[in-house]
């Protein structure tokens, strides 16, 4: 597959694991969420249950507050207003109801029975009168009265007259169950503030007959009423459950609900407007009176951390998606590289097994060939001519070179195959180096260069295998007689420093520029310059000698110009860094 291509491929794969993970964590993060909006609405539905609940409660009390009056009214007829006050101050309203205004008894009166009852109540207070005046066919005025606070306790209001008040007393006469008002705006008798509502309990004459409302109505002798303060009565059953993130809004609902709320919890605007508030108007019946109650909870009904999880999940989920991506990237990436550097090793291998064989196979016919060339020079097949004698040194130095390049492969093959041992011994470079001077005089003299040994005073010696670095030396020397023009000069020197022993082939051959040097270690490099063609190489040498020379734990410096020569310096470090290899041929 084209390099491209591959990414392209692997690419995608890591995207798909990507949005894959991603996708999942996305799924997990809608169910974290609806679960977090169910426990919302669950907690909102249990605010709202703990209100219904005190509601209740409150209004069971109410009741029996109410029948309590009745059986009073109804066994007592003589009562007086401080027989009521008395009775009903037990009940300690003020701190126990706070959001009582008050209990009265208004008595049924119609017309006809008007003069009758006025006559009843002057006897007990002669300022008693019915308020508001006038004729009607029905009175209902207040006969007795306990205001909470104690003031204005005066009796005879007409709570008849005040439309809402009519409504329940009608319904509460003729169904003969406590009724409740709606909101009553107009002060007067028990209430006195400008929003309550009025229970009232109907009580009939004794013993009459209450099985129809016709038969109810005909019995009336009056109703026992209790006044609530709506805000004080909403106020008290949200106390009870004090909580910041939830408000109510309390309306009559016979009432239309433009901005009519009776009552409203300070927070429920500023929780209506909060992004994320669930609102919910539940219509209830108290008393026979319909009301609507809109409930409100704010974002923050359930706790911060509950509400942040849906988007931590995203986070994490995003940052386990990246990772997971990143990671299969990475396995991708490194089993790419695994299978690469195989089929390197692969290739390498191949190629070394190619190189040790062909050169094994090479170097017996061409040792043969050396041997009948050296045999027929020397005589053995009869008396050659000069021309004859000419003819075979060329085919002998031609063989000679052969033989040369064989063996630098089949060390090539042995080095790459690691099965090149150093027999290291104490060895004397000052006379190594006098070995390889002669050794390449004649191939210098043929050349018409100078060839210098400055040799120096004191002994040098190091630990080296003297065969292998003599071989190492010998390449050096040699590249450099054969890329120095005629009449040029190499010099060979050594010396011993402190740290390592040095030896230096200097020559004022073609040189080699500073980007060019970077490579000729490698194998199988020859550099195109003016003499390649002139001399022969395989391009090998040079990685040889710097193999050899790294076996050694030393390196190779090199100092060159073009067209002014070549410095190559061994270092032989005393500190060996690199550690030899030892393993067997
Ligand atoms: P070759 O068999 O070609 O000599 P080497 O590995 O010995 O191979 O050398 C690699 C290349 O380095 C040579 O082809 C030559 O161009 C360059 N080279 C080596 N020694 C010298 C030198 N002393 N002066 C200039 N060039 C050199």
């Amino acid at each position: 597959m084209e390099a491209s291509a591959k990414i392209r491929s692997h690419t995608y794969v890591v995207v798909l694991v990507f949005l894959a993970t991603l996708a999942a964590f996305g799924y997990y993060a809608n169910s974290v969420r609806n679960t977090v909006r169910n426990d919302t609405m669950l907690a909102f539905q249990q605010q709202i249950r703990v209100i219904d609940t005190a509601t209740q409660s409150r209004l069971a009390l109410y009741e029996s507050i109410l029948r309590g009056g009745a059986g009073l009214t109804a066994t007592d007829k003589s009562m007086t207003q401080t027989d009521w006050q008395t009775y009903f101050a037990s009940f300690n309203f003020t701190k126990e109801f706070p959001e009582v205004e008050g209990v009265g008894f208004d008595r049924y009166v119609p017309a006809a029975q008007l003069p009758a009852f006025l006559q009843e109540m002057q006897a007990q207070n002669p300022n008693f009168s019915i308020m508001p005046s006038g004729d009607r066919d029905t009175y209902v005025p207040n006969t007795y009265l306990a205001k909470y606070p104690a003031t204005d306790q005066l009796t005879g209001y007409d709570g008849y007259t005040d439309p809402v008040r009519r409504v329940a007393m009608n319904k509460a006469a003729s169904t003969g169950m406590p009724t409740m008002s709606g909101y009553v705006a107009m002060q007067g008798g028990i209430s006195s503030s400008p929003s309550s509502f009025i229970i009232y309990l109907p009580v009939y004459n004794s013993g009459a007959s209450l099985h129809t409302p016709a038969q109810r109505q005909a019995a009336l002798y009056g109703f026992v009423s209790l006044a609530v303060d709506v805000n004080k009565f909403v106020t008290s059953l949200v106390q009870q459950n004090p909580n910041a993130n939830f408000g109510l809004s309390w309306h009559d609902n016979q009432k239309p609900m433009d901005g009519n709320a009776v009552y409203r919890t300070g927070n429920f605007t500023a929780l209506s407007n909060q992004p994320g508030s669930i609102k919910q108007s539940i219509p209830f019946t108290l008393y026979q009176h319909n009301w609507e109650v809109t409930a409100v909870a704010g974002p923050n009904v359930v706790p911060a951390s509950e509400r942040d999880r849906p988007l931590n999940t995203i986070f994490w989920g995003l940052l386990a998606s990246i990772v997971l991506a990143g990671v299969v990237w990475l396995l991708i990436s490194s089993r790419e590289f695994l299978l690469n550097r195989q089929k390197q090793l692969e290739v390498q291998s191949a190629k070394d097994d190619l190189l040790s064989l062909a050169s094994h196979q090479l170097r017996t016919p061409a040792t043969v060939v050396k041997q009948y060339v050296g045999m027929l020079l020397q005589g053995y097949g009869g008396e050659l001519t000069q021309k004859q004698t000419g003819m075979l040194k060329h085919a002998y130095d031609s063989n000679e070179r052969q033989l040369q390049i064989i063996n630098q492969l089949l060390y090539v093959a042995r080095l790459d195959a690691g099965r090149i041992t150093l027999h290291k011994e104490k060895t004397d470079i000052r006379e190594l180096l006098e070995q390889v001077f002669h050794e390449q005089m004649v191939e210098s003299r043929q050349r018409h260069q100078k060839l210098f040994y400055r040799q120096p005073k004191k002994a040098v010696s190091a630990e080296v295998d003297p065969q292998y670095f003599h071989m190492a030396i010998d390449n050096l020397v040699s590249n450099a007689i054969k890329y120095t023009p005629e009449k040029g000069s190499i010099t060979l020197s050594t010396q011993k420093t402190d740290e390592a022993v040095l030896v230096s082939i200097e020559d004022n051959g073609i040189g080699i520029d500073a980007e060019r040097q970077k490579i000729i270690f490698d194998k199988f490099t020859r550099l195109e310059n003016e003499m390649a063609a002139d001399v022969s190489g395989s391009g090998i040498g040079l990685y040889l000698t710097d193999q050899i020379i790294n076996l050694h734990g030393g390196y190779i410096e090199v100092e060159s110009t073009p067209g002014k020569g070549s410095t190559f310096t061994v270092h032989l470090p005393f500190k060996t860094t690199k550690p030899t290899t030892d393993e067997t041929a």
